[in-house]
């Protein structure tokens, strides 16, 4: 069989780097193309090739897509409260990147790529959970890009014949159980990389915010989906648009709503010490509750999380390699 070659857009970045080690382990030509400004060099591996360039620079891009088979698209904006302050920055890295690699896509006649969408492109949940028919109302800007990004590619997909596979990511969570993804995200902003910043002294305190929600112990749920399922989740959706199925999109979560205070149980047994958690408001557009119905993935993929209890989660956060 004759490799195939993939593009990983944001390759050096925290699930770009472990659907990276996922694709090197099944045999495919990888090449990593990452402006590094949150990728770590620690989440470069020697197998891969690598391309430090931005998606805004077209030249780079229209050059990194020659020979390629398929693209996976990382690259992008992530951090749901800049993306309510800076806006522009966000129009300009994710929607006009999305733009710059559909296009370059086109000059080059690759036609397959996968996307990192996001539960965020639901809003509010009308209803949990949340299958991939609930109505799209994203209530922050960074949700919004996304939801822009997936009706791109449905449109590009009509007119030029790009294969998609738009992947809607509940709560990414752990990391490599192998330990083969070494980079640690700097200036965390998610529960987990926080836990483990106060687990090492570098923050003071956890604040949970909101205690009085209505759930079982009062604090939010959610929907954490160990980061190797993801990566599993892409590769079976390459093999499946190499197959010829059409473009889908797809909830990737465990259908579980985990809480927070669940979390940080875990975390505490895990490093057998209490943690100082104080408890603060509730942080604003936070819902309840927000879990996904993930049988899409399956009836379409075969893909199934295999990490998913709690402890198994989030000691792979917390493990030194
Ligand atoms: N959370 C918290 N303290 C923090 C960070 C997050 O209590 O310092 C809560 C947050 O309110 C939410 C859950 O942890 O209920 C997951 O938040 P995160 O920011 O990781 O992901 P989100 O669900 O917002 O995408």
């Amino acid at each position: 069989m004759v490799s195939k070659k993939i593009l990983v857009l944001g390759g050096a970045g925290y699930i770009g780097s472990h659907v990276v080690c996922e694709l090197l382990d099944k045999g495919y030509e990888v090449l990593v193309y990452d402006n590094m400004s949150t990728g770590q060099s620690e989440n470069l591996f020697e197998k891969a090739g690598f391309i430090k360039a931005d998606i805004l620079d077209v030249d780079s891009l229209q050059k990194a897509m020659q020979g390629v088979d398929a693209v996976i698209f990382f690259a992008g904006k992530k951090a749901v409260g800049e993306s309510m302050i800076n806006p522009e920055m966000y129009a300009q890295n994710n929607l006009i990147g999305a733009v710059n690699v559909l296009n370059a896509m086109c000059a080059n006649g690759v036609k397959n790529i996968i996307f990192s969408s996001s539960a965020a492109v639901y809003g509010i949940p009308q209803y949990v959970p949340l299958d991939e028919n609930h109505p799209l109302n994203p209530i922050n800007f960074y949700g919004f890009t996304k939801w822009e990004m997936e009706r791109l590619l449905a449109w590009y997909d009509q007119l030029k014949g790009i294969k998609y596979a738009a992947l809607r990511y509940f709560n990414a969570a752990g990391y490599d159980v192998q330990g083969r993804v070494r980079g640690r995200e700097q200036n965390p902003q998610n529960l987990l990389p926080i836990i483990a910043e106060v687990a090492d002294g570098k923050r003071k305190c956890l604040q949970i915010f909101g205690s009085d929600y209505d759930t079982p112990d009062g604090t939010c749920l959610r929907d954490y989906i160990h980061v190797n399922d993801l990566a599993s989740a892409h590769v079976l959706a390459l093999e499946a648009l190499f197959a010829g199925r059409d473009s889908m999109t797809l909830n990737l979560g465990t259908g579980k709503g985990v809480s927070v205070k669940e979390i940080v149980a875990s975390a505490e047994k895990f490093l057998g010490r209490k943690l100082p958690v104080e408890y603060a408001q509730r942080r604003p557009g936070d819902p309840a509750v927000l879990y996904a119905k993930a049988d899409k993935a399956k009836e379409l993929l075969g893909w199934e999380p295999k990490f998913v209890s709690v402890d198994e989660i989030v000691s792979s956060f917390l493990k030194k390699h």
